[in-house]
């Protein structure tokens, strides 16, 4: 879904815009009529503005916010997402699997060849919070060593990690910083204000619905908070479409 966003976005500016590929702004300088950004491959550029999109992890937030500020309010919750093989059974609607132990899988298809999985466990541990900046390699043999024993089509999600054409891990944070420019530097996106994954509310996120979104984006653990502390629980359905026949049948299973 996402590549797909990416590709309309890009053939609709291509013509019009610059697009530089592979390479990252590594920092910048700037006074009040220019900011140079540099970059990776060691080029420099002059620019009017730096717009610091570069997402949850920004560099460039780093560099505008005070030395030492951490903007992360941390949630507990860890999540790894993949692509498998499609098989004959997987359908297009959403199955949830709850297991015990704070943990969640989740499996939907968006297109006839491939299926996406989501592994969500719930763990202060700083093991889980470090795994992250860890190879794929360990990154994939933490998540397997969690769930190796949930049931359900796990074995099939932990396989299909080996031949996956990406592997994301991530901690669940939000953002937040009164700080959302400096200068000629202007943050966007989740550099700026990132509502965590499980708040996202642009395409079908997994989590329920806000009954307002600015309430929902001014005080996520409010709103948030409630539902989270249900996934340690079994069976709980967990959004619209979980009340799936499938889901059902799973979350039977995880409760036995
Ligand atoms: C597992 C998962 C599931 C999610 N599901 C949903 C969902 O269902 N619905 C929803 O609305 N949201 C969802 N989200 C959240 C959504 O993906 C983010 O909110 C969104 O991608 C943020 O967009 P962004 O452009 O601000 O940052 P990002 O998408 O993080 O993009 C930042 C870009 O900046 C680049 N970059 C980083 N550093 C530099 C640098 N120094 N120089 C140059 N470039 C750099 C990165 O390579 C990346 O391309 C999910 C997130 C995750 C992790």
């Amino acid at each position: 879904m996402r590549g797909n966003l990416v590709r309309i976005l890009h053939d609709a500016t291509k013509d019009d815009t610059e697009y530089v590929f592979g390479v990252r702004v590594d920092g910048f300088e700037q006074d009040e009529q220019k900011v140079i950004g540099h970059f990776s491959d060691g080029s420099s550029g002059e620019f009017d503005l730096l717009v610091g999109a570069d997402g949850q992890g920004s560099r460039i937030r780093r560099a505008i916010l005070p030395a030492g500020f951490d903007p992360y309010w941390r949630v507990g919750i860890h999540m790894a997402y993949w692509f498998i093989p499609r098989t004959a059974s997987d359908s297009n609607i959403r199955d949830t699997c709850m297991v015990p132990g704070g943990r969640q899988i989740m499996r939907r298809s968006h297109n006839p060849t491939e299926t996406q999985v989501y592994f969500v466990v719930r763990e202060e541990s700083e093991e889980a919070s470090a795994i992250h900046r860890e190879p794929v390699e360990r990154q994939q043999e933490f998540w397997a060593n969690r769930f190796r024993d949930a049931g359900w089509q796990t074995e099939r999600f932990i396989e299909g990690m080996k031949t996956s054409p990406f592997f994301y891990s991530q901690e669940i944070v939000q953002v937040r910083t009164d700080t959302w420019s400096k200068g000629r530097v202007v943050l966007a996106g989740d550099a700026a204000h990132c509502a965590s994954p499980t708040a996202a509310w642009a395409s079908p996120a997994p989590w329920p619905a806000p009954t307002s979104w600015p309430a929902r984006s001014t005080d996520t653990r409010a709103t948030c908070r409630p539902h989270w502390r249900t996934t340690t629980a079994c069976c709980v359905p967990s959004s619209t479409r979980s009340r799936a026949k499938s889901t059902r049948a799973c979350c039977a299973w995880a409760c036995r």
